[in-house]
């Protein structure tokens, strides 16, 4: 058992309904008890889809619990079937069903349907939703595909003649971070460069889609969490080659083209393909304040590495913690960290991210909605990078992570939280200001948002450490977003020194120590 009140992801099958919603023509099954009908809501309310997702539940209740509850799986699919004519069914159970083991996707395979079945089996009780996406995403490529996989020793047909080449862009979904335009902008800069998408899943594609992956000269594995499986069993079973780097921030999408004209042998002219204004923006002289601005970074593996990298070598900021949800991608994520000289952070107790950030009392926290929260909790700038996330990073307008559009998106975004240079100078110099004070938001936000506290005396093993009245007032003189760290670090040196008041010389001597 554990204690929990928020949740990172939801639990598996909401992975097997994101890859449903995502695509057309496939429907699922979904045994589970009365009242799991609840994710529609995500789709309906957070992507604000038109349409309701493609998922029928069995509803079981504790009366049915006394009957045959394989009899209603099997009438369930039936009526599924006639009433949606479906391409493909899926079928898989929730975690309540799993303790029943009826195994529905047996049932249903061995029933002699006439709409092709494949079978999830979901791990509900140690895996999550996105390891639930790629499971279904996988089994329904290796379903539809298994039959057609070469012979060992037959070479795939050339590309005819005259044909550009072409990839497929594998793993946006519903319900994945701004997935909807990160395929428009990929797709653009592909054809930019003179190569095609042939297929674009799970979003928007359908089984007949599915069916032609074999066509494209490459597989683009754009969200890995979702992807990596389907992706490995195609270049394993087809010998497509796998392009793996995640074109987010102008640096990964230079790799990402650079990656592209290895795999398809391509003269792709980067220089020319690189229109972001992220790189002039963050060289401007207007930008020199974010140097060495203290972030830290929590998200899904894919988005944590990405800014890591977008913070450190494109916008100058200091990492100075960085973690993952995502157990099964948390590799890249510790080889990032280990770069950046760092102890990664891989959990999904959004409490342990909380102590991490009180801790570290950065200046600036990129995450997910739950980071968001913390950062309100804790008055620290912050901006969303990664799901999960509430509908306002759904938007209407075009906003996409990836490639050099997303770059500029991603400029925007991340310093908008920030105080503004000329106000951060002018609040060193004049404190007591009655509107642009220590305790003020910064002026082009609205009030309440992102106001950066002055954080309190951390409370590890600090009991006993009182501030003296002076040193209290002297520390209130250092700029208000490094004073949290001045703070922590007196008070380590007040402990290691085993002081138990700190007086303004005690501020001063942590201040040289730190400095050596
Ligand atoms: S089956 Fe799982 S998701 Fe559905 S209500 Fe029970 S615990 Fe929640």
């Amino acid at each position: 058992m554990k204690l929990s009140f928020w949740t990172y992801e939801g639990p598996a099958h909401f992975g097997a309904i994101r890859i449903a919603a995502s695509m057309r023509g496939v429907h699922l099954l979904l045994h589970s008890p009365q009242g799991d009908t609840y994710a529609d809501l995500l789709f309906t309310m957070i992507e604000r889809e038109g349409r309701r997702p493609p998922v029928t539940y069995t509803t079981f209740q504790a009366r049915d619990l006394g009957s045959s509850t394989a009899e209603l799986v099997l009438a369930t699919a039936r009526d599924a079937c006639e009433r949606f004519k479906p391409d493909v069914l899926l079928v898989t159970d929730s975690c309540t069903a799993e303790l029943i083991q009826d195994q529905p996707g047996t049932l249903v395979g061995g029933a002699n349907m006439s709409t092709p079945v494949i079978s999830v089996e979901m791990a509900a009780y140690s895996r999550k939703e996105n390891w639930g996406a790629s499971e279904t995403f996988f089994q329904l490529v290796r379903g539809l595909l298994a039959s057609k996989v070469p012979a060992p020793g037959e070479e795939p047909a050339p590309r005819p003649e005259g044909q550009r080449p072409s990839v497929n862009l594998l793993g946006p979904t519903l319900l994945g971070f701004r997935c909807r335009d990160d395929v428009k902008e990929i797709t653009a800069l592909l054809d930019s460069v003179g190569v095609d998408v042939n297929v674009v899943a799970p979003l928007g594609a359908s089984a007949h889609d599915l069916q032609r992956l074999p066509l494209a000269d490459a597989n683009v594995c754009l969200s890995p969490e979702v992807a990596d499986s389907a992706c490995e069993w195609l270049t394993r079973n087809f010998r497509q080659p796998l392009i793996r780097t995640v074109p987010i921030g102008v640096k990964a999408t230079d790799d990402f083209l650079q990656e592209l004209a290895t795999v398809l042998n391509l003269p792709i002219d980067i220089e020319q393909a690189s229109p972001s204004r992220l790189p002039w923006y963050s060289r401007s002289v207007d930008s020199t304040y974010l140097t060495d601005k203290r972030v830290f970074i929590f998200a899904d593996a894919s988005h944590a590495v990405a800014a890591a990298r977008i913070a450190s070598s494109e916008l100058g900021f200091e990492v100075v913690g960085l973690g993952t949800y995502s157990r099964e991608q948390a590799r890249s994520v510790r080889e990032a960290a280990r770069e950046l000289g760092l102890e990664p952070l891989i959990t999904d107790d959004y409490l342990e991210v909380e102590r991490h950030v009180a801790e570290l009392r950065p200046e600036m926290i990129l995450g997910t909605q739950m980071e968001r929260h913390i950062a309100k909790r804790l008055g620290i700038g912050c901006a969303v990078i990664s799901t999960p996330a509430h509908v306002q990073d759904y938007p209407a307008r075009y906003s996409p992570q990836m490639g050099y559009e997303g770059a500029n998106v991603i400029f925007d975004t991340w310093v908008h939280p920030l105080m503004m240079g000329l106000e951060e100078h002018l609040l060193r110099m004049f404190r007591e200001d009655f509107e642009f004070n220590d305790s003020a938001a910064p002026s082009h936000l609205e009030e309440g948002e992102a106001t950066l506290r002055d954080m309190p005396t951390t409370d590890v093993g600090v009991g006993k450490l009182t501030w003296d009245i002076s040193a209290e007032k002297e520390l209130k003189k250092i700029p208000f977003f490094v004073r949290g760290k001045a703070r922590r670090n007196t008070e380590e040196y007040a402990q290691g020194a085993g002081l138990q008041v700190i007086d303004v010389e005690t501020l001063y001597e942590a201040k040289a120590h730190f400095s050596r």
